[in-house]
């Protein structure tokens, strides 16, 4: 057998060797020292057209394309929260398998006892490392109403895209698509497996039954999750930690129907204004202070190297507060600032239910009230605990409430370190021309604790989104600078940990 030699992953593998990083063109067989080739195994050479630094040139010729397909993905409202748009769950799951057939890639869905589960992959040649790059394409709910633009008819001005779901997370997701064929056509040695969840907005609840079920079908050696914020657009993020949650509806009944205040107000019970002191009792709306007794125990306080990677971040107040639109904030130093949402409990008040709230005031008493909360929870706080504990509080303060448990996540915490890691900053340096820094994610992914104790192999977050694309907020958007980039990170990381051994 005659060979014609060209070399992708010799190619990745010279580059890393020489550490130079000037693009390698055609590099023939008999031209490779004898070494490394063996270094590399026979097997593993592999014939490509060009080379990993035409990268850019094909994400550029791939925008049309991207924007495309992007589009069909946000204008499909997968919102899992919303039993009205399971058909548009089916929609989207037949879409993204679709996709992933179209691009040469292997592609089905997984059923569970909720949202389905597409399972994708890129094959590659011989006896090879797989990752799992992890995203999901269900989103939160929109109200038209309160949009600028149409939340599921997606807008595309200038290379940004305006809709729910661009960058939470179907943008992403394209981008690791995107990135993932490049490489595969260009014979980077390694298997590239997507887990595309749909109901990773209600707190995944069948993805831990359908990894347990189906392990042994998905074996991998390494995850990417593509879900998370950077600080800032100067400064490429890779968290290693997340924060976990207890969500809580709590609901008070004092009576069969709303009463005149005049006539029975005074005696009559408020079940709002009872709520609202149960919550006064619960924390100190001010600082944020949780006062239900035990709720601190099992903190693990960050280390002061991980402080001081916070603080190098380039977490920046002004900067967090003009993308949130926040008016003032619980504190003004950056240092208590960065821990209080990367590595502190919370407690929130989502909403109070109950009452009047039409124009003007009515004067009833009411007669029911509904309050919904969440405690975010750190490393090593568990949600099961802290919903005992608030329960049995509940029970102390307000008797005749009734707490109803709603999602639940238990907190992660990754490494920074490590080979998988490594790449993961010399891919972002490479695509971003920025170096990232290491925090830990305010929010909560519980597909990661489940792939976590299941899969049992390093996690790594490639996040591309920004504070200002607004996750979960009104007028979602994402980017073509950040897929562009993202689809450039993702050819060099796969490049990199395909070499990891
Ligand atoms: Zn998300």
């Amino acid at each position: 057998m005659k060979r014609t030699i060209t070399v992708a992953l010799l190619a990745g593998f010279l580059l890393s060797q020489a550490g130079q990083t000037t693009p390698v063109t055609t590099l023939k067989l008999d031209s490779i020292p004898t070494h490394l080739l063996a270094n590399v195994g026979t097997e593993k050479i592999m014939k490509v057209e060009s080379d990993l630094a035409n990268v850019e040139t094909y994400s550029n010729s791939v925008k049309n394309e991207y924007e495309a397909n992007l589009k069909k993905f946000v204008d499909i409202p997968s919102v899992s929260a919303d039993p009205e748009h399971k058909a548009d769950i089916k929609k989207m799951a037949d879409a993204a398998v679709s996709l992933l057939k179209s691009m040469g890639a292997e592609a089905r869905t997984y059923e569970t006892k909720g949202n389905p589960i597409v399972v994708g992959e890129f094959k590659a040649a011989g006896d090879c490392p797989t990752v799992t790059i992890y995203n999901h394409l269900d989103v939160q709910p929109a109200d038209p109403e309160d949009w600028k633009d149409p939340p599921f008819n997606m807008s595309i001005h200038d290379g940004v895209y305006k809709g729910r779901g661009t960058t939470d997370d179907k943008g992403p997701a394209l981008a690791a698509l995107y990135g993932a064929k490049y490489a595969h056509d260009h014979k980077v040695p390694i298997n590239i497996r997507f887990l595309w969840e749909l109901e990773e907005e209600i707190g995944s609840p069948n993805f831990e039954n359908f990894l347990l079920n189906h392990k042994d079908e998905i074996p991998t050696n390494s995850v990417v999750v593509s879900d998370t914020i950077w600080v800032s657009r100067e400064r490429p993020a890779i968290p290693y930690g997340l924060r976990g949650l207890q969500g809580v509806t709590v609901t008070l009944v004092t009576g069969a129907k709303d009463v005149h205040s005049g006539t029975t107000g005074g005696l009559a019970r408020n079940p709002i204004g009872e709520l609202c002191q149960l919550i006064d009792e619960c924390y100190d709306a001010k600082t944020g202070h949780v006062k239900i007794p035990g709720f601190y125990d099992d903190v693990a306080k960050p280390s002061d190297d991980e402080v001081k990677h916070f603080l190098s971040s380039g977490f920046d107040l002004a900067h967090f507060s003009k993308a949130h639109e926040l008016n003032s904030l619980r504190t003004n130093d950056p240092k208590e600032a960065s821990q209080r949402i990367w590595a502190m409990p919370t407690f929130e008040v989502h909403g109070i239910v109950g009452g009047y709230s039409g124009a003007g005031i009515k004067t009833i008493v009411p007669h029911k009230a509904e309050a919904k909360l969440s405690m975010r929870l750190v490393p090593n706080q568990n949600p099961e605990k802290i919903l005992k504990l608030f329960e049995n509080f509940v029970k102390e303060k307000c008797p005749d409430a009734v707490v109803k448990p709603e999602g639940s996540l238990k907190p992660y915490l990754g490494e920074f370190t490590g080979p998988y890691n490594n790449a993961a900053k010399e891919a972002m340096k490479k695509a971003f021309g920025k170096e990232a820094s290491f925090t830990r994610e305010g929010g909560s992914i519980g597909a990661v604790v489940s792939m976590h104790d299941i899969l049992k192999c390093p996690i790594v977050f490639l996040g591309l989104s920004l504070p200002e694309h607004g996750y979960h907020a009104v007028n979602e958007n994402f980017d073509w600078q950040q897929a562009n980039g993202g689809i450039n990170m993702f050819v060099h990381y796969l490049a990199k940990i395909s070499q990891v051994k």
